[in-house]
Formats: structure tokens, sequence, C-alpha cells
């Protein structure tokens, strides 16, 4: 014990700690979650993610070329529509030419070694803004939901997806889409769960973004409960062993401790999603003044590998080199 040792030689200089410290993720870490729209030329800001756009296809692959050339690993395409196109059952998720099937199709032909997962949901596509179809009484139907989940993740595939992403936090999502796609010849298709998804207040810019706020009540019906650590825990195990081939724990930052617990509970690849509130609320600091962005992004982001993320679902990807290099 002290005064013999002294924790402070192991991090006396910079070049020590820099032999020490774990890296930083590297760009083939990183999953860039964007927002694509129909039309040409279209770029839309999105007034609450500085950085982040709404943007057709074109302008889509745009953005990509320095990202495939800083060698981001992979990116997570949503889809928007025409208020014309939604219904009751949110069937233009799996329209063959629809927006995000567009979108996979046009990215891996240009650039076929970049990653592409598709998430898979309908609430961008309901006219009530609901993760899947409702009963009579309001609720999201689970059963009928989970099919309609199989059939997005089938269009995505044959699209050439080379992850299927379902977000709604239905029970048997999971196995209802493994069994689709196979049954339709897409058994390489890798599936990324979103295991454990909460109810999170940190979506906020996000649903800004996708225009995707549920029209009446919230999602606490079928989204995991913040304040419930074992559910939590049983939602990615349940999806484990229906066969997800990744997890997923989103929001991330606040999460930390059911992440590490998760690292510890399974050995499939995890992915952290670092919401959009987690990104507004360090850009919002940042803007006042009240500490350095670059600083915070490197930070937090370690923090999410330490306590055990595989793949980081993040949109500080698009901003990489600005980021994470010196
Ligand atoms: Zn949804």
């Amino acid at each position: 014990m002290f005064p013999d040792v002294r924790l402070r030689r192991l991090r006396q200089s910079a070049a020590i700690r820099r032999i020490l410290d774990a890296p930083l993720p590297g760009p083939e870490k990183f999953m860039w979650p964007t927002f694509v729209i129909e039309g040409e030329g279209k770029r839309e800001a999105i007034d609450s993610m500085p950085g982040q756009y709404r943007l057709s296809i074109d302008e889509l692959l745009r953005d990509l070329e320095p990202m495939a050339a800083t060698g981001i690993g992979s990116i997570m395409l949503f889809g928007l529509t025409e208020d014309a196109c939604k219904d009751h059952a949110g069937s233009e998720a799996w329209n063959e030419n629809g927006t995000v099937q567009n979108a996979v199709r046009a990215v891996k032909k240009e650039y076929p070694d970049l990653i592409v997962a598709a998430d898979a949901c309908v609430c961008a596509y309901t006219d009530h803004g609901h993760c899947g179809p409702l009963t009579d009484k309001g609720a999201v139907d689970n059963d009928a939901a989970i099919d309609n989940l199989a059939k997005i993740c089938v269009s995505h595939a044959a699209a050439g997806a080379d992850i299927a992403a379902p977000s709604a936090m239905m029970d048997g999502q999971v196995q209802a889409i493994r069994a689709g796609l196979d049954q339709n010849g897409f058994n390489e298709t890798i599936l990324m769960s979103y295991s454990t998804k909460f109810a999170s207040s940190m979506y906020g810019p996000f649903r800004d973004a996708e225009k995707s706020a549920p029209g009446q009540g919230d999602r606490k019906g079928y989204q995991a409960s913040f304040g419930d650590l074992r559910t939590a825990l049983r939602e990615s195990a349940f999806d484990e062993a229906e066969g997800s081939d990744m997890l997923m724990i989103k929001p991330s930052l606040f999460y930390l401790d059911i992440l590490a617990r998760m690292r510890e509970a399974t050995d499939l690849p995890i992915a952290a999603y670092n919401v959009s509130g987690e990104y507004s609320m360090l850009h919002a600091t940042a803007q006042r003044g009240w500490g350095d962005l670059k600083s915070m992004v490197q930070e937090s982001t370690a923090a999410l590998a330490r306590a055990g993320a595989d793949i980081l679902i993040s949109y500080w990807a698009n901003q990489y080199n600005e980021l994470f290099k010196d």
C-alpha cells in the first residue's frame, strides 16, 4: 500500500497512458442509422439532431462515399412514407419497391462490402403510429404483428439486406421472422433483434426525424420498463432462444448496467444503440458551451465498448474522422 504503491505511476504521462488504455473503437465497429425518403436530390436537416438528415437515395449514396472510405462497418436504414401510403397494418413497410427496399438495393450495388441492416417495424407506416395492427380495444395485436414483421424482413432480404433488424418488441417476433426468412430461401440473412428495447424518454429526436410518434397512447405496453431489470434481461434471453444471431440494447448510455449483465449472460454479439436523445443531449451541451463535444463523444463511446458492446449503432458514425481521430 501507499507509500510503496503509487497508482499515479501508471498514468503520469500521455505516453504511458497511450500504451495502457484500450483503444477507442475503430470505424468498423460503427453502424450508422439513417433515414431514407422518396424523391431525388432531397436532403432535409433534422432540427433536433444536428448533422443528421432525411436523405433521398441519391443523397444517401453520396454521403456514404466518405464513410466507406473511412471504413465504417455498417449502416441501418429507416424508411419514411407519405401519409397517403399509411394504413391500419402499415403494409407499405413490406412493399418490395418501398423506399427502404429500393435504398438497400442501391447501397448494396454501389458499396457491396458495406453491411446493410434494415430496421423492421410498421410504426412509420401505420395511420395510428403503433408497431402493429390494433385490436378492437386499441392494443397492438401481437400475433398479427409478428406475421407482418416476417413479411417486412423477407422483403428487405430479397432486396439484399445483410441484417434483418426487428424493432417492434413483439413476443415471438424472432421465431416468426427466422421461419419466414428460411422458408423464402434467406437462411444466410442475419437476424439482429432489438432484444431489450426500453420504453424510453430518449427517443424524442428520432420520432421527430421519422415522424413516427404514436397518434394516441405510448409504447409502454410492449417496450421494456426501465424499472424492471429481470424482465429486461429475459427479453434478450428469449430472443437468443428463438434464434436471434445478435442481441441489442436500446437506449444504451442509461443502461450500461444491463449491457454489462447481458455481456456476462451471452456469447452472442451485442449491439448498443446510442439513441437520438443521447446524441442530441451531447450536442445541446456543446452548443451551450457546457462541454467539449469530441471529449464527451469519446468518453461515452468508450463506456459502451467497455460495458461489452461489439457493435455501436451510433449517429456519430458519419462524423467519425472529426470525433475519433486526433
Ligand atoms: Zn415501431
